[in-house]
Parts: structure tokens; C-alpha cells; sequence
């Protein structure tokens, strides 16, 4: 299965900005663009962040296509995926990235990142429904339970990811901490889904 393998840090001091792609680390001082908030390479220092409406757009992209940590070929087919169904596309873009399992794994905060929840589900420590999963981008539906297989609940990653507790309460999930389950409630809203991208962009990038 292809994915991406350059050094995470490399893509936020890219995007100039933090992605959080690497769990604790990302809240700590060892964070690379807190030592070196500028893009990476011999003219980082001197790359002019703002460029076309082009760069603008592409950048977003980017952006968003690496906080899910998903490669073009595949980003771009959610995108047409969510230009065919009914409302607005970028709202059903970002609700398609939103419940793959191994982003929904993460936002209960089964993982201390993304990637971590992939290597999780890849693994085949998660259920869904009682049935195992092991396809990271798998669609979760409204009304399914995702679970802790018996086998893995005694996993360190997983429990001081919760321990740590970054993943915050999120209306469209529940959480049942002792269990080591959690369910989505209803697809997430727009206004719901914490993420500062402006998906708009995304869809101009693709409309073009
Ligand atoms: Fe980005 Fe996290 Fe690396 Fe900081 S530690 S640069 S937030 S991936």
C-alpha cells in the first residue's frame, strides 16, 4: 500500500504552519517548527509564502491532504466522489476524510496521531460492528461502533493516547472510555470538524 514516507515535520514547516502529525510531540518544544518556523530546504529561509491564486489553492490542498495523510491520487478521487453527491462539495469532501476509521479512531482518541491510527487499524486491532477492519480508509457510518479488539485493549499506544485526552469531545461521536469503544452519532457538520482549512479553495483547485 503506497504512502507517504519524507519526514513529517518537513510538510508543516511546508505549509507554514503546524499539522499536528506526529502526536505528543507536536504539543512539545521538540516540535520542529517551533525551532524553525520557515520552509524546509537551502532557500527556506527566503521563500515567499504568498503566491498566485494558483499557489493559493494548491497549497490548501496540500494542506488538508496531509493532515489526513493521503496521497493525490486517492484525495483526488474522494473530491469526485463528493462533487456527485448532493449539497456542498467541500462540506462532503471534508465529511468523507472525516469518517474514514482511521481518522474517526484518532478523534476518539484511540492513537496519538493519524498515522499512528492507520498503523492501528492496519494492524487489525479495530472491530467495527463486531467485525474486524483493517482498511484505514474504510467509510464509517452513522450508528456503527467502532471497538478495541479483546486482544489489543491491553496496547500502551492506545491507552496513553486516551490518557493523554487530545482528542476532545466531538458532538457526531461518543466515546465509552471503559469499553474502549466509540460511535458515530451522525455525519459530522461543517461547523463541527475542528480543522482551520478553507476547503473552498480545495474545490476551486479541482473545478478549474
Ligand atoms: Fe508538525 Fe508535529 Fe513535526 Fe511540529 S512535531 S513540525 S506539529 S509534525
Amino acid at each position: 500500500m503506497a504512502r507517504y514516507r519524507e519526514a513529517q515535520c518537513k510538510l508543516c514547516r511546508r505549509e507554514g504552519e503546524k499539522l499536528f502529525l506526529k502526536g505528543s510531540r507536536c504539543y512539545g518544544d521538540k516540535c520542529a517548527f517551533e525551532r524553525r518556523a520557515y520552509s524546509p530546504g537551502e532557500h527556506g529561509r527566503t521563500m515567499r509564502r504568498r503566491g498566485s491564486e494558483y499557489a493559493l489553492r494548491l497549497r490548501e490542498k496540500q494542506k488538508v491532504r496531509r493532515i489526513y495523510g493521503i496521497l493525490e491520487k486517492q484525495f483526488r478521487n474522494y473530491f469526485h466522489h463528493a462533487a456527485k453527491e448532493k449539497g456542498v462539495t467541500g462540506a462532503n469532501l471534508l465529511r468523507m476524510l472525516e469518517c474514514r476509521l482511521d481518522n474517526l479512531t484518532y478523534r476518539l482518541g484511540f492513537a496519538p496521531s493519524r498515522k499512528a491510527a492507520r498503523q492501528l487499524v492496519l494492524h487489525r486491532h479495530f472491530m467495527v460492528n463486531e467485525r474486524m477492519v483493517s482498511i484505514p480508509s474504510y467509510q464509517v457510518k452513522p450508528g456503527d461502533v467502532m471497538a478495541v479488539r479483546e486482544k489489543s485493549k491491553n496496547l500502551d499506544v492506545i491507552h496513553q493516547a486516551l490518557r493523554e485526552g487530545r482528542a476532545g469531545d466531538l458532538p457526531y461521536l461518543s466515546l465509552d472510555k471503559a469499553h474502549l469503544r466509540g460511535e458515530l452519532l451522525e455525519y459530522p457538520k461543517r461547523t463541527d470538524i475542528p480543522l482551520l482549512v478553507q476547503e473552498q479553495l480545495v474545490v476551486e483547485l479541482y473545478s478549474k
